[in-house]
């Protein structure tokens, strides 16, 4: 019997079926696709990378053709460039709900594999993720971000260093102050190891809101002598709508 008539009669019997790692349903994936979190047809449409225009620098949908926000353009961010899947909306806003307050690891994975689509050719020294406080860490358990750094990493074979950035400050300072003493007091709120000296980094988040941690922890990154900073995020959230400031 042929290879081939061989996968037709094992795909007949439904025994290369395989579960959507989003909606559970079993379906059979193309013959030599083995994806680390298989998505069925329905939910592969659904998580496609959001193609709208959007800022170079912050990822903010833009309304117009400009290639930067007025934020960015007044106040350019700490990194050397950015990455965003798509916007924190939809069926990928339930995702990383479904990550983040219901512990489904397996959206991890998924989460990992959208930004594995997304990241670029060349790979950085290291990847880490935004790390938390370890009173919130406490709290959840986990963090959100390490695990879709962690699917990344192992799905890409990249490493992964959560030794390199440290959350000193739980909290980021918001009320009563101006944008100018925020900034400051957010300078402290991060602290890198030495040895991020002269590496390029993909520094991880779910979602990015205002930008204020990510800005925070890439300075935290760049002053430590980093050599280029990239920021993968999943979700972008429209500044209009932002809820939790991040
Ligand atoms: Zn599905
Ligand atoms: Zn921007």
């Amino acid at each position: 019997m042929s290879l081939s008539s061989l996968r037709r009669m094992w795909k007949n019997l439904g025994l290369a079926q395989t579960r959507c790692a989003y909606c559970l349903v079993p379906f059979t994936p193309e013959t030599g696709v083995r994806a680390t979190a298989p998505l069925c047809p329905a939910c592969a449409e659904i998580f496609s990378p959001c193609g709208a225009p959007r800022c170079l620098r912050c990822a903010l949908p833009l309304d117009t053709e400009t290639p930067l926000c007025g934020e960015c353009l007044r106040n350019p961010p700490p990194w050397e460039g950015i990455a965003a899947y798509g916007l924190y909306q939809g069926e990928l806003r339930n995702a990383l709900l479904r990550l983040k307050f219901g512990g489904e690891f397996v959206m991890a994975s998924l989460l990992g594999a959208c930004l594995s689509k997304i990241a670029p050719a060349l790979p950085p020294d290291a990847l880490l993720a935004v790390p938390q406080h370890p009173v919130h860490l406490r709290q959840r358990g986990f963090n959100q971000a390490h695990e879709i750094a962690k699917a990344l990493h192992r799905q890409t074979g990249l490493p992964l260093r959560a030794d390199l950035l440290r959350r000193t400050e739980p909290h980021i300072p918001q009320t009563g102050l101006s944008a100018a003493a925020r900034r400051r007091n957010t300078r402290q709120m991060f602290e890198a190891a030495s040895q991020v000296r002269g590496l390029t980094l993909w520094l991880v988040d779910d979602v990015m809101t205002t930008g204020v941690t990510m800005r925070a922890a890439a300075r935290a990154l760049r002053e430590g002598g980093a050599r280029e900073t990239l920021v993968l995020v999943v979700a972008r959230t429209p500044r209009e709508a932002s809820g939790e400031p991040q």
